[in-house]
């Protein structure tokens, strides 16, 4: 016979019904809605996946969801585009009829039991929320980066006028230079940049829902901010990687050696160094990089994945000299487990892209940042890490070996560095105590659970 317990949980696992994850094909996209995935699917939900056929999850790590397919009639050289507004849109203009074929044989499969209850889509695969609002489905918008993105789009210009507001109303504003954040996306406007952001800011408005993958005391203010200029409840359940940790996401080989040769170093000694799954540099910015790291004397694992390097394989541009420089205190690596790696004693400092997972990961580790953004809402993570937060600092400038050199000096052997590894050990509690069972993320988990199983 079932316990009560069970019986219960049978009950709720029939109500609580389907939803369906839209995926947007980056790396830093795909993990998170990996991870709501898992979260929403220990809830009772059953979970159909439905993605870009261009850097496709591997199924058979998650035999718990079902995966479809679309066609996204992406080209060769339109997946290796770097412009990422031109990418976005055309993955939304060619999958938007696909992914509407799709829900309708969903939809007319399914018996009564297992009803869709809603469609969870990445905020920059908008085309869903089009295709929700024509099914008559509740669409809920998934924002796997920091809060304050969203803000960024209502202050553009081009919008509505009624939407713009000062920077300077809100001190936290001022920290983060939303102002001169906006002037910088704007410099590089391009009409496919302008359509993205009226489309992805359409979507937000019109959803039923808003998830944001942070936690409610990383962004007080931003979010009270939000909740005026978009409809639709908030939900921060954040960060996803802590309440799905069992997750397997990277669409690259994980190098374990360096784990081994973490080991080896002393407690809180090594600068760990990755620039994320899309940023790229020059070969004389590699060969900078290189000798910054070898002259800080301090241990370093430094990612290098094959297509950092504008123009290179890997890293045969490195100059000879510098294996005699280094020896065993540098390790260099395509592809790492990053959140093990940031968790390993032996870490004392991140040198980042401030991508949001690699900036959320460490702040869940109190590791303290040394930022060089390169493009998006990297600037404004950097923003919240420096003067919000202040748990890290900006490489100034130029890559540069005097400046890098420098830079890593201050992070892992100043006093200033101290300040900062005890601000980020701060965050990691406040982090902890949000992850803990009735903490801020578990309530939100479960207010969104009852709004969509009303
Ligand atoms: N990552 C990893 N191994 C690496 C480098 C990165 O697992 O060697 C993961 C990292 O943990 C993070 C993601 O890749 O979850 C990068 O996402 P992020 O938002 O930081 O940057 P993006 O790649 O989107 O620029």
């Amino acid at each position: 016979k079932m316990s009560g317990e069970t019986e219960k949980a049978m009950e709720k696992l029939q109500k609580s019904g389907h939803l369906v994850l839209v995926m947007f094909p980056f790396q830093g996209h795909i993990t998170p809605m990996l991870q709501l995935a898992a979260i929403l699917h220990s809830q009772g939900f059953s979970i159909t996946i439905v993605h870009p056929e261009v850097n496709s999850p591997n199924p058979s790590n998650h035999p718990e969801f079902t995966f479809i397919p679309i066609p996204d009639k992406l080209t060769e050289s339109e997946i290796s585009d770097r412009d990422l507004a031109n990418f976005a849109l055309r993955v939304n203009n060619n999958c938007a009829a696909p992914f509407q074929e799709c829900m309708k044989r969903i939809m007319h499969q399914k018996d009564s039991h297992d009803h869709i209850s809603s469609i969870l889509y990445d905020t920059f695969m908008y085309c869903a929320q089009t295709v929700a609002d024509d099914l008559s489905l509740p669409g809920i918008s998934v924002r796997t980066s920091v809060a304050a993105s969203l803000l960024l789009y209502p202050v553009l210009p081009h919008l509505d006028r009624k939407d713009s507001f000062s920077a300077n109303e809100v001190p936290e504003f001022q920290s983060l230079q939303l102002q001169q954040n906006r002037a910088l996306l704007s410099q590089n406007s391009t009409d496919a940049v302008t359509e993205v952001r009226v489309a992805f800011t359409n979507g937000v408005k019109s959803s039923s829902a808003i998830i944001v993958n942070t936690m409610d005391f990383l962004e007080q203010a931003v979010l009270s901010k939000i909740k005026e200029y978009f409809p639709a409840p908030i939900f921060t359940v954040g960060p996803f990687h802590k309440l799905a940790q069992t997750i397997c996401s990277s669409l690259r080989t994980e190098d374990a050696n360096c784990i081994s040769w973490l080991n080896k170093q002393a407690p809180k000694s090594v600068i760990y160094v990755s620039f994320g799954s899309l940023a790229s540099i020059d070969e004389q910015e590699l060969i900078e990089t290189a000798w910054g790291l070898a002259d800080s004397k301090q241990p370093f694992l430094w990612v290098v994945r094959p297509g950092l390097i504008r123009g290179s394989e890997w890293i045969e541009s490195l100059p000879n000299g510098l294996q005699e420089s280094v020896g065993e205190r540098g390790y260099i690596s395509k592809w790492v487990p990053q959140k093990e790696v940031l968790a390993h004693a032996a870490v004392g400092g991140f040198w980042s892209h401030c991508g949001w997972n690699s900036t959320i990961e460490s702040i869940c580790e109190g590791v303290p940042m040394l930022c060089k953004p390169f493009f998006g809402d990297q600037f404004l993570n950097s923003n919240y890490i420096c003067q919000v937060w202040k748990i890290g600092l900006k490489l100034q400038d130029t890559f540069e070996r005097g400046n890098i050199e420098a830079a890593i000096k201050r992070l892992m052997v100043d006093m200033e560095g101290e300040e900062m590894r005890k601000n980020a050990m701060d965050l990691k509690e406040k982090a902890e105590l949000r992850l803990s069972q009735g903490g801020s993320s578990w309530s939100s988990l479960n207010e969104f659970t009852k709004q969509i199983l009303l």
